[in-house]
């Protein structure tokens, strides 16, 4: 059990990819580091995970991790980004870094930003096959706004950049303004936003406009004057990509709403709202109780599960949200809305038990 620290930093990375764990933390314990897996949802030791593992890694291990992810080495009193590509054995993983002093050493903690195995196209991302030609249709209009919607982690960025590869594939001109850039592209341009630097979202989008882009991505709305010309550039010829976070796919329109987008931009430009969650896998073996092959966690993953809303859809929804204009969705208030997601082409909603699934469900 001699592994030199660069032997056990690629097993860590190797492991906690393959178990499918989306942080790694490499906490200093006195002279040497515990290593932490963030499993969906739960933090836990990576020995638990793995029992080869060590509990503890050394110095030498974090140094290497530094390299890998060209951080200074000689620098240990300020935070540090940086980020790597992991060769796996059935593909890559990237991971992004951060290094914090602390009073007991640096601390480093690694994020598994994407895995790129299969899932690289939009009909591996787990979309119903109706649900994959709405978007397909979507995909090769002139103009419109995408809005891909789901909570924080839900896999947004994932989704667009399968939409964005496709189109830069079959020959669109195809820009993203990103923050932060997670997942470096080969087939399509991507601009770092950067706010210190006046280089902010609206900033990025207005100077990539005049790239002449067929499709542009825009990270996330987060103002009026983003929102404002992305509608705009919407209803102009591009077709423009967004994310925004929403618990439910009515709350897409009232975020629109909320930047000051008048109602009949909104509905002018909106073409299209991906709405998606991750969903656990749970172990078959042993029923979600937690064995040796889900490593006692009951969960072998997560998949990402879709509501599509097109033309027809977007229209009830539109037309329901004036009909309960008092009652427009804020704060993740659903009365009255239930109906209106009828129309919507909906996946598996059965397994649900969130108060916004409930609506669907009793429908179904
Ligand atoms: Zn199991």
């Amino acid at each position: 059990m001699n592994q030199s620290s660069g032997e056990i930093v690629d097993e860590i990375l190797s492991v906690a990819c393959l178990v499918g764990a989306s942080d790694i933390h490499f906490n200093p314990v006195s002279d040497e580091f515990s290593v932490l897996f963030r499993l969906h949802g739960r933090l836990l030791q990576a020995s638990e995970a793995e029992p080869s593992l060590p509990q503890t890694v050394s110095k030498a291990a974090v140094q290497r991790l530094k390299v890998l992810a060209k951080l200074n080495l000689g620098e240990q009193r300020k935070p540090q980004d940086g980020q790597l590509v992991m060769k796996l054995a059935d593909g890559t993983c990237d991971l992004r870094i951060n290094v914090m002093p602390t009073v007991q050493g640096e601390r480093l903690a690694a994020r598994i930003t994407s895995r790129h195995a299969l899932s690289d196209s939009i009909a591996s991302l787990g979309m119903t096959e109706q649900q994959q030609e709405q978007v397909q249709t979507v995909l090769h209009e002139q103009s419109g706004l995408i809005v891909v919607a789901g909570k924080i982690g839900s896999g947004k960025s994932t989704t667009m950049h399968a939409m964005l590869r496709q189109k830069s594939k079959e020959g669109a001109s195809v820009l993203s303004i990103e923050d932060p850039v997670e997942r470096y592209e080969d087939s399509f341009a991507q601009i770092q936003v950067d706010e210190r630097q006046g280089f902010t979202f609206s900033a990025c989008l207005r100077s990539a406009l005049r790239q002449d882009p067929d499709v542009l991505m825009v990270g996330e709305i987060r103002d009026e004057i983003t929102a404002a010309i992305a509608v705009r550039a919407g209803m102009i010829g591009h077709l423009i990509m967004t994310s925004l976070h929403a618990d439910h796919p009515a709350l897409v329109i009232s975020r629109l709403l909320d930047f000051g987008i008048r109602p009949h931009f909104i509905e002018t430009a909106l073409r299209l709202i991906i709405w998606q969650r991750l969903r656990p896998i749970y172990c078959e073996s042993c029923g979600g109780k937690g064995c040796s092959k889900c490593h006692q966690l009951g969960v072998l993953g997560r998949q990402a599960e879709f509501q599509v809303m097109t033309k027809q859809a977007l229209q009830t929804l539109f037309f329901g949200m004036q009909m309960h204009a008092e009652s427009v969705p804020t704060g993740g208030r659903d009365e009255g809305f239930g109906p209106i997601y009828g129309e919507a082409e909906t996946t598996r909603y059965g397994v649900f038990s969130e108060r916004f699934e409930r609506p669907f469900t009793s429908r179904n």
